[in-house]
């Protein structure tokens, strides 16, 4: 049954947007489910393709929510980048981001080089970067051009914003791969390459973990890819109608993460 399988696994995965919260505003019950969890001595982590800020950034943000969270409880797609490129071997890097992406980066021993010197890179890495310029993107290129390795935090083609969106770290990475002619390797969401490291941060294995997000294309395809259970919340960008037309089934589909504490009463 959904409410045993959920109550046995000893960790679970978090999306943030659309999920947790929405904006600025927490989703009702998010606060008491996450407490309901601690309680029940659950893992946690918060896993977002957002490479645009440091974790530090995001925990002051839960906290300021009235969710207690530490930074080793969050993973960006910046922070499995910089892991991911680590294992790979260090080397200097050429990065259209923003801070949280050069931070992470930093924090692993990489150089970020400037637009000058962007054709020494071993790595060209490409997120979400509200600085974009023609020239940075013309750096990019260049450095792929002299043998650097085209890397992308994500694909998200859009963020959303309340009463809309902006183009997404997907769209930037796009600009590169039509001028260069190549497909980058996707460290975010939906790839194996981050549900893995967000694995061996927790500590467990795939079939110890559920997965609890809003997107059908980016969470419960990354859930089903990885083996992992995967539980779609409608309090985001996915709808009713969206669910019934898409070929990507997730385990559970739930209202709110606040469904998951109901769940958990369920005898
Ligand atoms: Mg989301």
């Amino acid at each position: 049954m959904l409410s045993e399988l959920l109550r046995d696994k000893k960790g679970f995965i978090f999306d943030l947007d659309g999920c947790i919260y929405l904006g600025d505003r927490p989703i009702q019950g998010a606060i008491e489910t996450i407490g309901m969890l601690r309680k029940e001595g659950k893992r946690i982590l918060f896993l977002t393709n957002n490479s645009t800020k440091t974790p530090q950034e995001y925990a002051d943000k839960l906290k300021g929510m009235g969710i207690e969270v530490g930074d080793r409880e969050i993973l960006t797609s910046s922070v499995a980048t910089a892991i991911y490129l680590k294992r790979l071997g260090g080397g200097e890097c050429f990065v259209l981001g923003e801070r949280g992406l050069i931070q992470a980066l930093e924090e692993e021993g990489f150089k970020v080089l400037g637009m000058g010197e962007a054709r020494r890179a071993r790595y060209v890495v490409c997120g979400l970067d509200m600085h974009l310029t023609y020239e940075k993107l013309a750096a990019a290129c260049h450095a792929i051009q002299s043998g650097a390795r085209f890397i992308a935090t994500n694909m998200d083609p859009r963020l959303p914003l309340e009463g809309g969106y902006i183009p997404g770290a997907g769209s930037i990475v796009e600009a590169v791969a039509t001028a260069t002619g190549l497909r980058p390797r996707v460290i975010g969401k939906p790839s194996k390459r981050i549900m893995k490291i967000a694995l061996k941060a927790m500590g467990l294995k795939n079939s110890e973990v559920a997965m609890v997000g809003d997107t059908l294309e980016i969470d419960m395809a990354a859930a089903r890819l990885a083996g992992i259970t995967g539980v779609l919340v409608l309090s985001g960008s996915t709808k009713m109608e969206d669910l019934e037309k898409s070929r990507i089934r997730p385990d559970a589909v739930i209202p709110s993460v606040a469904g998951l504490q109901e769940l958990f009463l369920k005898k």
